[in-house]
């Protein structure tokens, strides 16, 4: 590995932790902090709650474990490129998406309408709850006790509502300077990540079909090279290799446009970093594509009737769980109970975002069927 570019983060400049611990020995501040994450409840959750199909819908389609896992494969081959640090990049991918709530968006907009009267909810935020307050395993503090840079990496964006009562993380929003280079590429590993894999699971639900893609830019072009070179392949084969190519042109070319602004930008350290305009980005032929696959996932795949009527459903789940915790706390368990003396309606939110797909479904049928022991 290339040594560290000078603008790129160091654990050993870390910004620090909110409860001082001593150095690690043997990894450094950054690999621990990955390491806490891997080895948290909140992270063995993502693997049963929903990315766009929901984890019982089949085997093969990603969670957002996997998702996690592809965002911080992704990110890592970027920052290995443009000599950032690895480690963080790993760090904020696998954190990112902990405070996703179940059922995937669907389920984070029921919630919010939940909160609306108690500050909103919003799964950015929720992931800085999760890894700062709620997971609850080391016996000096709550929470994992990340460093600052993973923080703000997980913190991808806040309203200034928000920002102003989160302190030294919420600060960026204010003074509008960019986070480090690495919770850049994190953010943009997410968004190659499930674009990519998004296509992959709608065409293997049938949701979406070849044809329809082959009308994208960025699809046919990578179809057409790939039918060229193989005129007979066909199936899973022929989709992969064609996924497997878009991923990696999107990588190239935010390497290779990264590389321009960093270079017009010229930053000599990582204040210079937070002072510059986003520095990590795409050419703005692959951003026209990017936008029309986008268009067309929403459009075809995330509106799609079927998918549609999971969400319809997980909401109804979500909103009916809300209101019989918020009525009677005492339906919760003893820990959101305790919570709930204080502060009710958050502490009913933390204990349903944290609910898998699945857990969801069984609070529900415990709650709300007569044939189920209430149990
Ligand atoms: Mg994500």
């Amino acid at each position: 590995m290339s040594a560290p570019a000078p603008y790129a983060a160091q654990p050993q400049h870390t910004q620090g932790r909110q409860h001082p611990e001593a150095a690690p020995e043997g990894r450094n501040e950054f690999q621990r902090d990955r390491d806490r994450i891997i080895h948290s409840t909140a992270f063995r959750r993502l693997e049963y709650k929903t990315q766009v199909f929901v984890n019982h819908e089949g085997d093969l389609f990603r969670t957002r474990l996997t998702h996690s896992i592809e965002v911080a494969q992704i990110g890592r081959s970027i920052a290995r490129n443009l000599a950032l640090h690895e480690d963080l990049v790993e760090a904020i991918a696998l954190a990112h998406d902990l405070g996703h709530t179940p059922f995937g968006h669907a389920g984070q907009d029921a919630l919010n309408e939940c909160m609306r009267e108690h500050g909103g909810f919003e799964h950015n935020l929720q992931s800085l709850r999760v890894v700062d307050f709620l997971e609850q395993r080391y016996a000096e503090f709550d929470g994992l006790n990340l460093t600052f840079e993973v923080r703000e990496g997980i913190l991808k964006h806040c309203s200034l509502q928000n920002a102003r009562q989160l302190g030294q993380v919420g600060e960026r929003f204010l003074d509008k300077q960019q986070p480090t280079l690495e919770a850049q590429v994190a953010n943009l590993a997410d968004e190659i990540a499930y674009n990519n894999h998004d296509v992959d699971d709608g065409l293997r639900s049938g949701l979406i079909t070849l044809e329809q893609l082959a009308r994208i830019s960025i699809f046919s072009r990578h179809l057409s090279e790939v039918k060229a070179r193989y005129p007979q392949l066909e199936g899973r084969r022929l989709i992969h290799e064609t996924v497997r190519r878009m991923i990696n042109a999107q990588v190239r070319d935010l390497c290779a446009q990264s590389e321009k602004n960093i270079a017009a930008a010229n930053p000599a350290n990582l204040e210079d970093v937070r002072r510059a305009d986003a520095l990590i980005g795409f050419s703005a032929e692959m951003q026209r594509e990017q936008r029309e696959l986008k268009q067309f996932l929403r459009q075809h795949l995330y509106r799609h009737y079927r998918v549609n009527r999971m969400s319809s459903k997980a909401q109804r789940i979500i909103r009916e769980l809300f209101d019989a915790f918020h009525k009677d706390p005492l339906l919760m368990p003893d820990e959101f109970q305790a919570r709930a003396q204080e502060e009710p309606a958050r502490s009913v939110a933390d204990y349903i975002a944290g609910m898998t797909d699945r857990y969801a479904i069984r609070e529900y049928r415990r709650l709300f069927t007569v044939e189920e022991l209430p149990l």
